[in-house]
């Protein structure tokens, strides 16, 4: 069992009229918002699988699939908690993560410092292990023409009993 893992998380949701934007749990006024099964969190989402990766425990479709009405119109970040109790249940806390999210508008900046709370909070963790960026796709492709957005994770994780020994 190592001591240290690293895992990586990736996902990208459609841009729709008529939705809710909730991007790192908190709802952002805009003209469209992500459409998906659940609030389609792209950020909370790509965070789970990178914990799920780090800790070698599949992917966020495996643990809470698409076809379950269970959920349906699903709150990310108690997706985002779930997912958090199976790393911990493999016996691993989390030391870091470091996400990027790639919107072309609204600017996502002023909203970091809530996004980085609310996880920190749902991740029982200080904000500071909690890195967010934001960028844009300089208007080229999907994300440019903001059809979509897209979300990268990294996620460190120590071997618990390592961890409590300090
Ligand atoms: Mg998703």
């Amino acid at each position: 069992m190592n001591k240290i893992r690293i895992g990586y998380g990736y996902d990208t949701h459609r841009l729709v009229e008529g939705r809710k934007l909730i991007i790192g749990g908190i709802e952002i006024p805009h003209i469209t918002g992500l459409l998906g099964h659940s609030d389609a969190d792209v950020l909370l989402h790509a965070i789970c699988d990178a914990l799920l990766g780090a800790a070698n425990l599949r992917d966020i479709g495996f643990h809470f699939p698409d076809t379950d009405p269970e959920y349906k119109g699903a709150d990310s970040l108690k997706l985002l908690k779930a997912t958090y109790q199976l790393v911990i249940k493999k016996g691993y806390v989390l030391g870091n993560i470091d996400c990027t999210v790639i919107a072309e508008r609204p600017k996502l900046n002023p909203h970091i410092p809530a996004m980085q709370a609310t996880i920190a909070e749902a991740l029982d963790t200080d904000i500071d292990n909690v890195s967010i960026k934001a960028t844009t796709h300089e208007r080229t492709d999907a994300v440019g023409r903001e059809e979509s957005m897209i979300a990268h994770a990294v996620a460190l994780v120590f071997r618990r009993n390592d961890y409590m020994r300090k």
